[in-house]
Parts: C-alpha cells; structure tokens; sequence
C-alpha cells in the first residue's frame, strides 16, 4: 500500500473503530483538535500508565506530579516563551496555504537525504557483497554533493533561526526554489514572526482581569515546583520529576491527523543534575528512552535518532527520536539538556532561590536539567500507524487487524457465547463478571463468530474466548489468539492466567 493510502486507511480506522474522532464534529470539527473515543481513551491511557511505570515506579529517585495548566503569567516571560515562542510563518500567496518556513527547508533538505540514499542502494545491487557503504558514502562525488548542499543549508537556517533574520530565510527559500508542496507555486509573502501560545483571561470584571496563557509545554509546572518536591520529597541530586498532562499550541500547519495538534499531551520528566554532569545524563536518558520504544517491539528500523544543529536557547544539546511515519521519519520525543536555564530565570523573576545543598560537595548550586519530552498523541499515532494490518489469510481472504502490544491494548479479551441461547450467554456473563475486576473485558452476541472475531481483530483485542455447549459439560472454552488466529481448548479458570501473563509488565519493560 503506498504510504499516503496507508495513512488514509489510519484515519478512516481509527473513526470506524471508535479510536479517535475530530472534535465537536456536529459542527464541523475545529482544526487540529481531536477526541479520544471508547477504545482510544483506552489505548491512550495504557500508554500513559506505561510511560509513568517505567519512569516514576521503575526509578526511586523519579517522582511525579499533576500541576496545572494556568500558571502565573510571569512564568512564561521566565521561560522566554513570550518572547521567542514563535515559529517563522509564510504565505504562499496564490495557494493562500500557510507554511513554516524553516520546515519549508527542512523538508528540501530531507528530499536531498532521499537522493542520497536512492545512490547507496542502487550500489548495493550493483556491487552486492562487496559494497563498503562507508567507502562510497566518502568517496561517490554526487552523494559528496547532496551531503555538503544538506550541511550548508542546514547552517545557514540555524544561523538565520538564530539571529532571527527572517529576510534571509526567504532569500534561502527563493534560492532552492522551493515550492508550495501542495500546488507548485513559487509565489512567497515575507516571512514573520509568530507567536504560538494561546492567551486567556482570568477575572470577572474587565479591570480586575489578568492576561494568562494555556501552557505550551509541561516542563514549566515542574520547574516552578523544583523547591517544593525537593524539598517535602527529600530529594538528592540526581532525582527527576514526571509529569503527564495537556498543553496548548496554536500551530500554524496542523494537517497531519494527530501528529500536530493545538491542544495535545505531553509526558515530560525533568531530570535535575550536578552542574558538569548535564552530558552523561543527557547519554544515559537518549539510551534509555530509546530501550523504551524499543520494548514495545515496533522495529528497530523505525527509530532513529536526529541531533539538532539549530538548538533552542535554554539547550546545550538536544536530540529527536524519530519515529518512521506513513509521511516519513518525524519527531516523536525530545532529549533536551536545558542546562540552567529555566532554574535561574524563575530565580531571577521570582526572586526566590531555587538551588540544591550538595553534601557531598558542601555547596549549593542551581542543578542542571536533563529533559525526555514525549508526545503522547504523536506515541499513540506511531504504535497505531505500525499495528494496523491488512493481511491477505491461506484461503484468500484478507483481514484487517491491529496488532497492538498486549499491554497497552484497549479491551485485553473478548467473550463470546457461541449462540445466543441453550445457558451459553450466562455462563458468558459470569467469566465477564468474574474476570473485569481486573482487566477490560468485553461481552459480544451479536453476529456471527467469525464476524465478531473480525470485530475485534479490528480493534486490538489480543483475546477471544468462545463459549459452547462443551463448556457444559467440562468447563472449558476455546482461546483464539488474535495474531496467530490459532485457536485452543483451555478451562475457565485458566483464562485469567493468560491474560495476566501477557500484560506483565515487568515482561515487556525487561
Ligand atoms: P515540532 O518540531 O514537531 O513542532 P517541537 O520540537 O516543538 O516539535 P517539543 O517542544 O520538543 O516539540 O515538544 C516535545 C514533544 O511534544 C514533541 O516531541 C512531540 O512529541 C510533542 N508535540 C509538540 N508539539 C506537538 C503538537 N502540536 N501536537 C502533538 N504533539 C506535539
């Protein structure tokens, strides 16, 4: 299937199935806002719970926190987002699409990584064994060229983000003659500043009112905590804060389903370091967040790391976990080490200390920061992008089904009396009664088994256990596993087990 029906197919199946529809949808829906329906709230959750175990229950110097989405407004003049949150946007002016144009130029830059690897494997078929990528890769004077274009470019976009010199990130744009990706037009407007956050107002009365921001980001309700957690939590250095929650950002291009939203989740944590120490941390928390996606087994193929030339202005290095979209390779988490940064600014603004004794070296000092920052929708559209099957059977028939990881799937078995009469349903209803203390369990009578069978392969359910007249009479059942479609005898009471053990966590986090 070529990528853009693939993507097509994830989002007609995740409406279909009852994952995720746009919001308020009776009217239309509102751009870039989504809800999570009956099975998506399901899978989100799971993946939460799986983000917040691994890192806040795994981790004894890791704690969590729920703060919320209001902040004083002088956090964000702190943080620097009223100042330098804001993306470059440009206007194509015949399509009267909207761009960002350092994106514009990322994305030249990719096609040019494209061109180079389209040389390395037609090498590989021509030389087979014998090809030494590292050789050509030095040595092929046209991926020589690409690189060097890509190197280039690249500085000068970071130089231009840096010094804000938005003129020349237009220059840049013309010279590649770069074009409206959706009609061709080479037709600019200038580029301008845009600032992301979302403003409200709190109070009643319009002179009493003070003008707020939606949160763009997590991290500053853990910063503005630091004191309070280390202390009342008794904290040493090192010791990080979690936190999972909304945040708000007014996009300027939000056209990839849940990828790019104006209000998403963010799962954050805040990793506090001895100052000197920031890039062992940063080394350690790259490795162990990439062992993480890794546990979910969605192919190691599909992550890959991507360093930053252009760094933000609280970071001393920073790098992207790319997760291997129908759209292509795309930001999927962040390791930032932010250094001091936030710490001393909401020093600065506050005018309270917010620094750590160190006993082992006798001093205080404002720690550094470590950060992993991870999307929670973009984790839900890669582990859906990567279950969703569509499987051609020996007979010739074809199936669609989402091979979720058992863990975080949103129902881990389905019940099913075989027909809807002879005592089959009661007994139906009494393993659900039994076995939803402890696992989301479905109850389904309708159709045909195979159908219902399909049902749930379409929804992830890794379980269906079917009920008939044999379970009279010896109190076994038959399990159909969803990925095998292999089916077995087992006894009621061995069901529980069975789901249990695949959704151990301490299974899938090992
Ligand atoms: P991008 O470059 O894609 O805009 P970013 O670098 O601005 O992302 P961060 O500020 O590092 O993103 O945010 C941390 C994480 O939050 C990202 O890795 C991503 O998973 C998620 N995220 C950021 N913006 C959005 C959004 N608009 N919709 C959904 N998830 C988002």
């Amino acid at each position: 299937m070529a990528n853009e029906d693939k993507f097509k197919k994830v989002i007609s199946h995740a409406k279909e199935y009852g994952f995720i529809f746009s919001s308020s949808e009776i009217y239309e829906g509102l751009n870039a806002v989504y809800d999570y329906a009956q099975n998506g709230v399901e899978l989100k959750n799971n993946i939460r719970e799986y983000w917040w175990r691994s890192m806040v229950y795994m981790n004894q110097n890791i704690v969590g926190i729920d703060a919320a989405i209001l902040m004083h407004p002088t956090t964000w003049k702190a943080s620097g987002h009223v100042d330098a949150f804001n993306d470059p946007l440009i206007d194509n002016k015949d399509s009267k699409k909207r761009y960002r144009a350092d994106v514009l130029i990322e994305e030249y830059c990719e096609k040019l990584n494209k061109k180079t690897q389209k040389e390395i494997d037609k090498a590989q078929k021509r030389f087979g064994d014998d090809f030494d990528e590292e050789k050509f890769v030095s040595t092929n004077t046209r991926v020589l060229k690409y690189k060097s274009q890509q190197k280039e470019i690249l500085k000068r976009l970071a130089r231009s983000l840096e010094a804000e010199d938005l003129a020349d990130l237009k220059t840049l744009i013309e010279e590649l003659e770069i074009a409206d990706p959706e009609t061709g037009s080479k037709n600019w407007s200038e580029v301008r500043q845009f600032n992301l956050m979302f403003g409200t107002k709190l109070g009643a009365t319009a002179e009493s009112t003070t003008d707020l921001y939606l949160r763009p980001e997590t991290a500053q309700g853990i910063f503005v905590n630091f004191s309070n957690i280390q202390k009342t939590g008794r904290m040493k250095i090192p010791f990080g804060i979690a936190q999972s929650g909304k945040a708000f950002r007014n996009e300027i291009v939000a056209r990839q389903f849940i990828f790019r939203m104006r209000e998403f989740e963010q799962m954050e944590m805040q990793f506090f370091v001895r100052p000197g120490e920031e890039m062992k941390w940063y080394e350690y928390w790259k490795e162990t967040r990439l062992k993480w996606h890794l546990s979910l087994e969605l192919g190691k193929e599909n992550f890959r790391f991507h360093e930053h030339e252009n760094l933000a202005h609280y970071a001393n290095a920073a790098t992207d976990i790319e997760f291997n979209y129908p759209f292509g390779f795309k930001e999927l988490e962040g390791i930032h080490s932010r250094t001091d940064f936030d710490l001393k600014a909401h020093e600065k603004y506050s005018g309270k200390k917010l620094q750590f004794f160190d006993p082992e070296l006798n001093k205080s000092y404002v720690p550094y920061v470590v950060e992993t920052s991870i999307g929670l929708d973009r984790m839900f559209l890669a582990i859906f992008c990567n279950s969703l099957k569509n499987e051609i059977l020996k007979d010739g028939s074809s199936r669609v089904v989402l091979r979720l990881p058992a863990i975080l799937a949103p129902t881990k078995a389905a019940i099913l009396p075989l027909v809807k009469k002879d005592g089959l349903p009661e007994i139906a209803q009494e393993i659900v009664t039994d076995l939803q203390w402890d696992y989301n369990i479905k109850y389904d009578d309708k159709d045909a088994i195979g159908r219902r069978y399909r049902r749930q392969d379409a929804v992830g359910t890794p379980f269906c256990i079917t009920i008939d007249h044999q379970t009279k009479e010896d109190q076994s059942v038959t399990i159909r596993y969803r990925d095998t479609m292999k089916q077995e005898r087992i006894a009621i009471s061995e069901i529980s087990e069975k789901i249990k053990n695949s959704i151990s966590y301490r299974a899938w986090l090992e």
